[in-house]
């Protein structure tokens, strides 16, 4: 049977980009050697940073004056290296779920943060709004995806300040208006490649502000220095990236990976809503395109485990909601088709009628 593969991360990845990089994996360019046993160093395989680093700053419309690195250590180790690196005296963080949470917990380490708002009141299931950023902050931080709770925050907020945003969930799926940031990360196994490399778009001028020493490592200038190879990068982890970068173009670029998740989205959120035994989860406005939560609606939520088995014995991999929601989250990323998720939607309807 086709397995519909909604996982939130690692997830899932185009067909093609899975069976390009397994070949390169057997035999990289002809050499008769594997991408994975290659030289980061090797002349065959700078070509392939440049091209996904070129591919990058296309697709997203990078302007002059930003480097794109390819690091290791997940989007959590940014948590750390944002302020670190960017954080002079005073951050502001938008607290909108978990990995906001978390990317505070490692800002005060290192100076005042000021949480602007907040939606923890309601277990996350809303974008706050109606709040100001002070202007003496040096950045406004916030996730512009929460995988978690399914918000998504799509257009930016306008704030006095610089912005640094992860957007590990939902990078490549919209254009991105680059400018009003000084540091985008993603970490690759959402929506780009699979897990070990973590995308960082920094302005140049922008570093070398905070006033204290950084470890080689963690300073972002060591790696936009060395074009991402001061150390060994993730070699095979980057290669699947870019041949994700070339699906997304020769697919029409982000406009049209937006075009889709919109498809998609209103899809499964119409059914959500028509379906009498579901209801979302979050605010509607609010809604993510990428991961799409639903729990069953009160009366019928013994219902859970059975719609879960049904699901999955249609082929559904992956729509159990993360545990600090319940339910189900279906994450609909780039490569999910409308087919996916049409096969979903009728899981959903048969459900309803056989109860
Ligand atoms: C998954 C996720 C992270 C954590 O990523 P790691 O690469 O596992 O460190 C951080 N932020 C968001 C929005 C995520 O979805």
């Amino acid at each position: 049977m086709k397995k519909y593969n909604f996982n939130a991360g690692p997830s899932i990845l185009p067909r093609e980009v899975i069976e390009n990089t397994a070949k390169q994996i057997l035999d990289f360019n002809g050499s008769g050697l594997s991408l994975a046993e290659i030289s980061h160093r090797a002349k065959d395989f700078q070509p392939v940073v440049d091209e996904a680093v070129a591919l990058i700053k296309e697709l997203l419309n990078v302007p002059e004056g930003y480097s794109v690195l390819f690091l290791g250590g997940g989007a959590s180790l940014e948590f750390c290296m944002v302020p670190y690196n960017f954080l002079v005296k005073k951050a502001a963080y938008l607290n909108t779920g978990t990995w906001a949470k978390k990317a505070m917990k490692e800002a005060k380490l290192f100076g005042e943060v000021v949480e602007v708002a907040s939606s923890a009141d309601a277990n996350y299931t809303y974008i706050p709004k109606g709040w100001t950023c002070p202007t003496d902050v040096d950045y406004l931080h916030i996730t512009t995806n929460n995988t978690i709770y399914g918000t998504e925050i799509r257009k930016e907020p306008e704030v006095p300040v610089r912005l640094i945003g992860d957007m590990s969930s939902d990078i490549f799926s919209r254009p991105v208006d680059v400018a009003k940031y000084d540091c985008i990360y993603a970490g690759a196994q959402k929506n780009l490649s699979m897990a070990g490399v973590t995308v960082v778009i920094v302005k140049d001028d922008a570093l070398g502000k905070a006033p204290r020493e950084i470890p080689t490592m963690l300073n972002y200038q060591t790696h936009v220095d060395k074009g991402s190879m001061f150390n060994t990068p993730p070699v095979v982890p980057i290669y699947c990236a870019l041949e994700t970068l070339r699906w997304i173009k020769k697919s029409g670029g982000v406009e049209a990976m937006d075009k889709r998740a919109h498809e998609r989205a209103d899809l499964l959120y119409a059914e959500i809503d028509r379906n009498k035994l579901f209801r979302g989860t979050v605010a509607e406005e609010d809604r993510s395109l990428m991961n799409i939560c639903f729990v069953m609606n009160d009366e019928y939520a013994e219902l859970e485990k059975p719609f879960f088995e049904y699901a999955t014995s249609q082929g559904m991999v992956g729509i159990k909601g993360h545990r600090s929601v319940g339910g189900f989250r279906a994450s609909c990323y780039n490569a999910m088709s409308v087919e996916g998720v049409q096969a979903l939607v009728k899981c959903m309807k048969d459900f309803e009628a056989q109860h």
